[in-house]
């Protein structure tokens, strides 16, 4: 099984509330080999949202609100998930802070991109998950 971030197979979970509807990443899932997951929901946040990035050790909304402890938590309800689906794969949205996999905007919200990982991606290689982006 293959963890995918939920707004690749079409769910309306992005900050917007809308998707990143991806063909092949639906068409794993219609083979049954795809688990959606979307850390950010699984954390409590609202659909819509104000959009965030990291900042150093935090993660801050564009209005300057912390929400780094919902962050870290829907990344550790994702894993659970992960977990009991048996993935050792995750295919997630790149440049999220969330589920960005080596390259994430680098906290000036002006679509400047750093190096680095989303809080969710982090998590699961910590736990043995391989992580690759939809553009991978
Ligand atoms: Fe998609 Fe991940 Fe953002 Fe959820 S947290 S909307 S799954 S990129």
């Amino acid at each position: 099984m293959i963890a995918v971030s939920a707004c690749l197979l079409g769910i309306n979970c992005t900050y917007e509330g809308k998707n990143n509807a991806t063909k092949k990443a639906i068409d794993l899932f219609k083979k049954g080999k795809a688990v959606p997951i979307c850390p950010e929901q699984l954390g409590g946040l609202t659909t819509p949202r104000s959009p965030a990035e990291i900042i150093g050790d935090k993660v801050i909304t564009k209005d300057g609100e912390d929400v780094t402890a919902q962050y870290e938590k829907g990344a550790k309800e994702g894993l659970k998930i992960a977990i009991l689906a048996g993935c050792e794969k995750a295919i997630l949205k790149s440049c999220s802070p969330s589920c960005g996999s080596e390259i994430i905007h680098d906290g000036s919200f002006s679509e400047k991109l750093v190096n680095g990982d989303g809080i969710f991606a982090k998590l699961l290689k910590e736990n043995g998950i391989e992580v690759v982006t939809e553009e991978e």
